[in-house]
């Protein structure tokens, strides 16, 4: 597997939709010591995957394997119900519905 575009520099792609976008506007995700967490400020050393804060990004990243892929993880190491309690909290409200209520 080859690229013809270059990458360009702090573009990650998403693993939801797989356009590269600006790494601001993505959620990241990182493996440490096996588990799984949500990488808030970017701060984490190691392989991380790239999601847009996106319901429709996240319900198509609903395959373990994808994530395996993106983390070199081994395959059947990623369990999808992992991967929903760390990006459950951020998905868990449609943005659309979201409101503050007082
Ligand atoms: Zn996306």
């Amino acid at each position: 597997m080859s690229e013809m575009t270059p990458k360009k520099c702090g573009q990650r792609r998403c693993l939801g939709c797989l356009v590269s976008d600006d790494k601001g506007k993505l959620l990241r995700v990182v493996v440490e010591n096996g588990t799984l967490r949500l990488d808030n400020k970017q701060s984490f050393q190691g392989r991380g995957a790239y999601l847009h804060r996106s319901a429709e990004c996240y319900e198509r990243c609903q395959s373990a394997k994808r994530w395996e892929k993106a983390l070199c993880l081994p395959a059947g190491s990623l369990k999808l119900r992992d991967l929903q309690r760390v990006l459950g909290g951020v998905f868990a409200a449609p943005a659309t519905q979201k409101k503050i209520r007082l």
